[in-house]
């Protein structure tokens, strides 16, 4: 690795490009949900560049998909890299894209060198990191990592009231979901390269983030149920109306994460579905899906227990009935310091700028942490914009990006 690898930029950010147009909405849009149409065809475009790259393409029952080099002591544990190719409705080019095709690329440049790792070097590309379809994310690297297990798996349906079987298995996946499950230890070391979605690096015009720890998820549904009626004919006392005791929950979790008094907590209310729905009647249920997250779990918890004490509270003092459901609690993840240090020396030989930072979006190396020492490698992308069409990074970022990604994998893997 001592010449400057031998980057096809150009030929990165063509397939970057061919990679979003496959998409169920109109150019710029992306849009490609787990096991529809477009993910399918995606699937196929990426394994066909990594057979074509010489790599060998293995799927698992879930679609989580493998492509390996296998390197001079195949018995080794590999070295992994990899994110996700699937894409939330009305999204953009980059968001796990970049992780997949510029891993892919890093992988290519090394054989270009005529580098021969000593352990093998896997891409992943795993199934469902977003959670629009089965309503819980990253999928592929729970079932991994045994956080989601079979029969859980099994429970799964989509907003059709569709079952995980039926469609994995019309999209071509079959096999015992108990072979997703990975061994702890399966890789060496596992990085993940992704686009920021935050503005920081940018705004600071630093090249790359090196990820010490991604932050922990959790969701808690919340259904108030409450009384309906007419808007004119039912007087305000008395009331049970499920929206206004939902707006004292909204407001509860909001002041319960401003209370942590710190920066890395972060609480949102993004589903309220009111029901019925109608101008001149009083709401009558309310369905609320929240998303908290912190770097520190045990933080992270206490505002889910006080939103939960609000919902025993509001239900009390305003005579409806509150239905809590978690639909998750992750605990965060700590990357790695022998990857971090891998990444540091790997940025100051590329001469590009970085910083330590904290994920606080959570990516599949939150799952695969429990299965492996993972860190994460982010690049900027503009204005922190991510979940749109207008998303974009650079292809001076992807650049920079994909070379210390190339010179990780090398070192990690010789
Ligand atoms: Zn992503």
């Amino acid at each position: 690795m001592s010449t400057r690898p031998n980057l096809s930029l150009d030929g990165l950010l063509a397939e970057l490009a061919e990679l979003a147009r496959i998409s169920e909405g109109e150019p710029p849009v992306v849009t490609r949900v787990v096991f529809s149409e477009a993910d399918l065809r995606a699937r196929a475009y990426v394994k066909g560049l990594c057979t074509a790259a010489g790599l060998t393409v293995r799927e698992d029952a879930i679609g989580n998909t493998f492509a390996h080099w296998q390197g001079r002591e195949p018995e080794l544990a590999p070295v992994g890299t990899g994110s996700h190719i699937d894409a939330i409705p009305n999204a953009g080019s980059y968001d796990g894209t970049v992780g997949v095709l510029g891993g892919l690329e890093a992988i290519r440049v090394l054989r270009q060198l005529g580098f021969t790792p000593r352990r093998s070097i896997e891409l992943v590309i795993f199934t469902a990191e977003e959670p629009t379809r089965f309503g819980i994310g990253c999928l592929g690297s729970r079932m991994m990592a045994s956080v989601l297990i079979p029969a859980q798996a099994l429970a799964l349906r989509d907003k059709e009231g569709r079952g995980l079987e039926e469609l994995r298995a019309q999209a071509g996946f079959n096999g015992a979901l108990e072979s997703v499950a990975l061994a702890g230890g399966h890789y060496y070391k596992f990085v993940e390269l992704h686009i920021e979605q935050g503005p920081l690096l940018e705004q600071e015009g630093i090249d790359l983030g090196l990820v010490t720890a991604i932050a922990a998820p959790a969701s808690l549904r919340i259904q108030i149920e409450g009384e309906g009626g007419h808007a004119g004919g039912k007087l305000m006392p008395g009331r049970k109306d499920a929206l206004t005791a939902s707006a004292e929950l909204i407001l509860a979790l909001e002041s319960a994460a401003k209370s942590t008094g710190a920066i890395d907590t972060v609480a949102t209310v993004g589903v309220c579905e009111v029901f019925p729905g109608a101008v001149n009647s009083i709401p009558s249920r309310v369905r609320l899906e929240t998303d908290i997250r912190d770097i520190d779990g045990a933080r992270r918890d206490r505002v889910l227990e006080n939103l939960k004490a609000a919902c025993a509270d509001v239900a009390n003092r305003r005579g409806v009935a509150v239905a809590t459901e978690l639909v998750n609690a992750d605990p965060p993840a700590s990357c790695d310091e022998e990857i971090l240090a891998v990444m540091e020396a790997s940025a100051k030989e590329a001469g590009r700028s970085y910083k330590r930072m904290v994920s606080r979006a959570y990516h599949d190396s939150l799952f695969v942490a429990r299965i492996a020492p993972v860190a994460m490698l982010f690049i900027p992308c503009r204005g922190g914009v991510s979940h749109r069409p207008d998303e974009y990074a650079s292809p001076k970022w992807v650049g920079a990006g994909v070379h210390v990604l190339a010179r990780t994998l090398a070192r990690l893997a010789s």
